[in-house]
């Protein structure tokens, strides 16, 4: 087997074009430069965080924040329920096919 090269995996910003050597937070590099230099909030990420469903993204109080915050909850909730249940019929379809 051999090592995979890393070097390769340069990452672009989308906006100028910038490339980030690869290293371990090359993602929060991006993501950093992103927001300082372009006002901009990351959209490069893989895994969406719960802001990313937030139409409005700021903050206004704290109430707003508790307010976001069980909205969250509740929503993260519901997608655990539905990823589960997924996850259950993907086992079921799997098991069909090996018992086929
Ligand atoms: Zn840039």
């Amino acid at each position: 087997m051999t090592p995979v090269p890393t070097t390769t995996q340069l990452l672009l910003c989308p906006v100028c074009s910038r490339a980030f050597k690869p290293s371990k937070n090359q993602n929060s590099n991006l993501r950093r430069h992103l927001k300082n230099v372009h006002n901009m909030s990351p959209t490069m990420h893989p895994r969406k965080c719960k802001w990313d469903s937030v139409p409005d993204g700021r903050i206004k109080d704290d109430k707003d924040r508790k307010e976001r915050t069980r909205k969250s909850k509740r929503l993260s909730a519901r997608k655990t329920r539905l990823r589960r249940k997924a996850e259950e019929a993907a086992l079921g379809l799997c098991m069909l096919s090996q018992a086929v």
